[in-house]
């Protein structure tokens, strides 16, 4: 067993860190939240030093890399900004690797070379008003009708829209007693006729942000469907096991910035003649947030690593998801603590860990689920 990473490993963190360091420095994350603004620019730095091409293969223009530098990029995205991490796991997951696993000769042709130059932004359409963790009872139907389909329905949470040329887009073609059944999914264009997008005011993850979207009698070409029609569910699937290492990365990332504030703060704010650290109930909760953060990364490499090897299970999705976003949270609540009533205002940057954490052990499943998942394979 090796937990060291390549020379090349180490040589792209380094060359995001560097990156993201001039062109997404904390003011800069601070400024895209408050003024509820997608970090554009960072977002056009990476694609312009061709980091959105990590994954897609040299044939189409990238750099063909592993799951394991995936989360290298996510995870130093994550550490300058989370928002920033979510729109490129977005952009890799739904644009990148599903277009890779399940896309067409022509699908392939015609996205992944964007993909890895920058030009395209992916979201991904699956929530609704009434199947919210039970997925899979989802009701938006795309029809069949003359050469293409007719999609109807509505969408809720679906991050990013606004600033997305296509959604990944779940939707019924055919009932099937069993609910998995005759879902087929869609690279829809965002901007064509019978789509509204209406944006959702939310705690955290503002500078992106959701929406709700509305889908009336949406005409889409047959050259939209991405996959086998009737059999989406397996797909859709597929990719929750490559968000899960996605948001993992990008969160213990946010995390480690969130724990390395309140250990700076506790080292140099002084109270009753010493510095704060120096209390042990400051000091443990440090030492907390410290394993923490250990382990998350851990349990994301070594997710990144099955995956690679084609051996992750559901078992090992839930349980890097479920202790990567509690960890998360609990290291921004204590970092908050750590911080007292600085911790509470607007102009230190803890509350912001604070709110987009709480996403965290909510979005692309909750804890709760995930439990269910692990449990369930307890034979419970
Ligand atoms: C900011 C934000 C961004 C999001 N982005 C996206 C996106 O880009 N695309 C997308 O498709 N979706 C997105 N989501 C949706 C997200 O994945 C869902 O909100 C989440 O899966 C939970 O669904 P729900 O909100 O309907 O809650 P519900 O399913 O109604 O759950 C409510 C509560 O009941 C619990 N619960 C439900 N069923 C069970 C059960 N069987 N056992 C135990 N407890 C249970 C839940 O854990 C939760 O605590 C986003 C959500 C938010 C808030």
């Amino acid at each position: 067993m090796d937990y060291a990473f390549t020379p090349d490993q180490e040589a792209l963190r380094g060359h995001v860190q560097e990156l993201l360091r001039e062109v997404c420095p904390p003011e800069y994350a601070e400024r895209c939240d408050r003024e509820a603004r997608p970090p554009r620019e960072a977002y056009e730095a990476l694609a312009k030093h061709g980091w959105l091409g990590l994954i897609v293969p040299p044939e189409y223009g990238g750099s063909g890399g592993s799951a394991t530098e995936l989360a290298i990029l996510l995870e130093e995205a994550g550490r300058h900004f989370e928002e920033l991490a979510m729109w490129v796991f977005r952009t890799l997951t739904y644009g990148g690797y599903a277009v890779l696993q399940h896309g067409t000769a022509g699908q392939k042709q015609a996205i992944l070379p964007r993909v890895a130059r920058g030009e395209l932004s992916f979201c991904f359409g699956l929530t609704e008003p009434q199947s919210g963790s039970d997925a899979a009872a989802l009701a938006t139907r795309a029809a069949r009708a003359g050469d293409g389909y007719v999609i109807n329905g509505q969408k809720v949470f679906t991050s990013g829209m606004d600033i997305s040329d296509y959604c990944l887009l779940v939707t019924r073609t055919t009932a099937a007693e069993k609910k998995q059944h005759g879902i087929t999914n869609f690279l829809v264009d965002t901007r064509l006729p019978g789509i509204e997008v209406r944006k959702i005011e939310t705690l955290g993850h503002r500078a992106i942000g959701t929406t709700q979207v509305f889908y009336r009698d949406v005409e889409v070409p047959a050259s939209a469907v991405l996959g086998e029609i009737d059999r989406g569910w397996e797909a859709v699937d597929a990719y929750l096991w490559y968000e899960r290492l996605c948001l993992s990365a990008a969160r213990t990332g946010a995390a480690a910035t969130a724990f390395d504030y309140a250990l700076a703060y506790a080292k140099s704010r002084e109270q009753f003649g010493r510095p704060i650290g120096k209390f042990q109930a400051i000091s443990h909760k440090l030492a907390d947030m410290k394993v923490m953060l250990d382990l998350s990364r851990t349990l994301v490499y070594r997710f990144a690593w099955l995956l690679a090897q084609g051996r992750a299970t559901r078992h090992d999705a839930a349980v890097v998801k479920l202790y990567t976003g509690e960890s998360y949270k609990a290291i921004s609540d204590l970092g908050l603590q750590i911080l007292g009533g600085y911790g509470y205002c607007m102009e230190y940057p803890m509350q912001r860990f604070f709110r987009d954490s709480r996403l965290a052990v909510i979005g692309a499943g909750t804890s709760e689920i995930q439990r269910n998942i692990i449990a369930r394979g307890l034979g419970l």
